[in-house]
């Protein structure tokens, strides 16, 4: 659906016009430019022991003393290395969100972020995480956008054992967050797609085995996303990313990948930009090593607000960038490439689609990406039951199954609805996604995944089995942060206090609309606008949404 934008305030549109750091005579903490003299206390504590350190201390130390004896730093700083993050303390109001110390919204329990490079997984890692939700994360489980599994009432008594099992499986938290390269965002399809260019495997693979847990990038200026697929949809969201590899078919030299660098969301949303580059197959963790590298030598380090490689991007420019990587990192010049084309399909994979060898791969949805650990461990059982043992979770907070048989897909679908996990979603559970959100998040102002929720099923209610007129995104944020993409979305609502009709300060949300990324149904990618004072309280997202549908039902030209 593509909303008007009418009458809309302008926050940005491609967010090309965001600022990087003023030239000042002060240095910009860029390593290669002004030394590495830390200029603040989180470049202080990742130069004095690397976040990689941690994970011994947890497991000799702090899962025998238990969380008061964990090192502040270590709490506040280093865990985050191993995808550990203290949780909100349950019942504290959102209005009080920033006014309080962060200590004093922090719980002594952890989000725990798995890493799924890829999003690749099989039955037996399933299980795995199914049973670890189930011992030691009360039945928790969030599909995240970025392809990763988040478990929360982690106790860090816990985690020798959680560590354990995951690596028994080959799985890992290492660098699911903190200041390092995060989980490499790859097609939830690759190598079995009929309609696939090239499968990234071997370039994902060869990234994470190369260079996750390499001391040498474990301390960047800020968080490292990377996107890669081969996959005409661009299902990666690859323009919101700091440098993604999308696949290509040049005229002379085949199928590769188009660059793209410096794109990220947060509260400065800007899109990434292509360097005009096509990066052959072998030659990806090479690029990728350079720009990572860049980013670690002459990112921004002085302003933590600053320190995305988006704002080296928009001081330098992509001609620039490219000459750096070139003559610099790689010491070889790249190839001019085309751009990809547009996606002609959606990049969410729901539904029921025939593989290159004749099977069969079924996306499916929960509601808002939450499910828990005994729906995890029987997803497992039911993919086995119908003959496979791959599956790969989405950036859309979905689960594709690979390799059923064309017979079995029937049986396959049921087995998914009677456990909530539909192949056949309504529009509106389809496009929702929401953020961790206050149950959680210590940033957060707002509920999201309760809310999302409840709106979904009102609004899946209230069309009493019809459908909205067409595909529509609504992403639900709990505050100004993006983690679910606001402003890549047809509806984007940010969390915030409002106040309603009767002057009371109620959870509600700021409207972003029109926002949209290359694999939606937009003519180009580009962010969403805020619209002056349009605001809509958390219990009145359905009444919004259908509003918003009826009339664009009404005014649409065609088969717009
Ligand atoms: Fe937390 Fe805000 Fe991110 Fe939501 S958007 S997970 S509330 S930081």
């Amino acid at each position: 659906m593509t909303l008007s934008e009418t009458g809309a305030q302008a926050a940005t549109a491609r967010g090309a016009r965001i600022r990087p750091p003023r030239p000042s005579s002060k240095p910009n903490g860029q390593w290669k430019v002004d030394g590495t003299e830390p200029l603040n206390a989180n470049e202080q504590f990742k130069q004095d022991d690397s976040g990689l350190n941690v994970r011994e201390r947890i497991e000799k130390v702090y899962a025998q003393g238990g969380f008061s004896s964990i090192d502040p730093t270590d709490l506040h700083g280093r865990f985050r290395w191993w995808g550990l993050y203290t949780q909100r303390k349950p019942g504290i109001d959102g209005g009080k969100t920033a006014s309080l110390e962060p200590h004093e919204l922090e719980d002594e329990y952890f989000m725990l972020r798995v890493r799924i490079d890829g999003g690749q997984l099989t039955t037996e890692q399933l299980r795995v995480i199914g049973g670890i939700s189930t011992d030691f994360a009360r039945g928790t489980a969030d599909l995240t956008d970025r392809q990763n599994i988040q478990l929360h009432w982690v106790e860090v008594e816990s985690m020798p054992e959680i560590w354990r099992r995951l690596e028994s499986v080959g799985l890992s938290t290492t660098e699911a967050c903190g200041d390092v390269p995060r989980v490499v965002l790859g097609s939830p399809v690759a190598g079995i797609a009929s309609d696939e260019l090239i499968d990234p495997t071997p370039q994902i693979d060869e990234i994470t085995s190369r260079f996750i847990g390499d001391p040498e990038l474990a301390n960047l200026p800020r968080k490292f996303k990377t996107a890669i697929t081969g996959h005409p949809s661009q299902d990666v969201v690859h323009e919101i990313n700091d440098v993604a590899f999308v696949a290509v078919d040049h005229p002379e030299h085949g199928v590769g990948y188009d660059l793209w660098v410096g794109g990220a969301l947060s509260t400065v949303p800007r899109l990434g930009e292509r360097l005009g580059t096509w990066v052959a197959p072998d030659q990806v963790a090479d690029v990728w090593y350079g720009v990572a590298r860049i980013f670690r030598d002459y990112g921004y380090r002085r302003l933590r607000n600053k320190a995305r490689l988006k704002f080296l991007l928009a001081d330098w420019g992509p001609e620039k960038f490219r000459d750096v990587l070139e003559t610099e990192y790689l010491e070889y010049r790249l190839a001019d490439g085309p751009a990809a084309p547009k996606p002609a399909t959606p990049g969410d994979h729901v539904g029921v689609h025939r593989q290159k060898d004749g099977r069969f791969y079924v996306g499916a949805t929960p509601i808002v990406g939450r499910i828990s650990g005994q729906q995890i461990a029987d997803l497992a059982d039911l993919v086995e039951a119908h003959g496979s043992t791959r599956l790969r979770t989405t950036p859309h907070q979905k689960i594709v199954v690979l390799d059923i048989p064309e017979d079995r897909v029937k049986s396959f679908i049921a087995g998914l609805d009677a456990l909530g996990l539909s192949a056949r979603p309504s529009l509106i559970r389809r496009g929702t996604i929401a953020c961790t959100g206050i149950e959680y998040c210590k940033l957060a102002i707002v509920d999201t995944k309760d809310t999302a929720r409840a709106a979904v099923l009102e609004l899946e209610k209230r069309l009493g089995g019809a459908d909205l007129p067409a595909p529509l995104s609504l992403h639900v944020n709990g505050c100004p942060n993006s983690c679910a993409r606001i402003q890549t979305a047809d509806i984007g609502l940010k969390g915030q206090i409002i106040t309603d009709d009767e002057g009371n300060q109620v959870p509600g949300f700021q409207v972003h609309l029109g926002g949209g990324l290359a694999s939606s149904d937009r003519a180009e990618a580009g962010l969403g606008r805020t619209v002056r004072g349009l605001k809509v309280e958390a219990t009145g997202i359905a009444d919004y949404v259908e509003r918003i549908a009826t009339r664009f039902a009404g005014d649409r030209d065609g088969d717009e």
